[in-house]
C-alpha cells in the first residue's frame, strides 16, 4: 500500500529535525509501515488517502485489511481522527477492535513519539 500511496503523491506524516516537529505530508510512505495494522491505523492519517486505496481496490475489495483474511460480512472501521476516513474489516476484527482504544487520544503518536524521544536525546548527546 505505501506503494501505491507514493506513486499517487502522498506524502505520510514525518518528524521534521529541523522544527522538532511532527509535520503532516512530510515524506514518503515507507515500506517498514506495511505491517498491515499498524501501516493503516497509524500511518495512512486521511480519508482521502483511504478512499484513494478504496478506489484502487486495496481496500474494500473483499479481504480484511487487518488480518488479511476474506470478509464475508464487512464490519466498518471508522477512524477516531477523521470520522470520513472508514473501510470494510472482517467481523472477527470488528469483535476485536471493541475495548481496544481505536480512538480518540492518538496512542499510535504518542507511542511513536516516546519511541522516538529517546533517539533525539541521544543524537543530541553524541
Ligand atoms: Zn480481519
Amino acid at each position: 500500500m505505501a506503494k501505491e500511496l507514493n506513486e499517487a503523491g502522498f506524502k505520510a506524516k514525518g518528524f521534521n529535525e529541523e522544527t522538532g516537529k511532527w509535520e503532516k505530508d512530510y515524506e514518503p510512505y515507507k515500506a517498514y509501515a506495511e505491517d498491515p495494522e499498524t501501516f493503516i491505523l497509524g500511518v495512512v492519517s486521511g480519508a482521502k488517502e483511504i478512499n484513494y486505496l478504496k478506489s484502487i481496490g486495496l481496500l474494500n475489495n473483499g479481504r480484511c485489511p487487518m488480518c488479511g483474511k476474506n470478509i464475508e460480512v464487512p464490519g466498518r472501521f471508522t477512524s477516531g481522527y477523521d470520522p470520513n476516513c472508514h473501510f470494510q474489516i472482517c467481523q472477527s476484527c470488528v469483535n476485536k477492535g471493541q475495548g481496544v482504544s481505536i480512538n480518540p487520544s492518538n496512542n499510535t503518536g504518542c507511542m511513536l513519539s516516546l519511541l522516538f524521544i529517546p533517539w533525539y536525546l541521544v543524537k543530541a548527546i553524541i
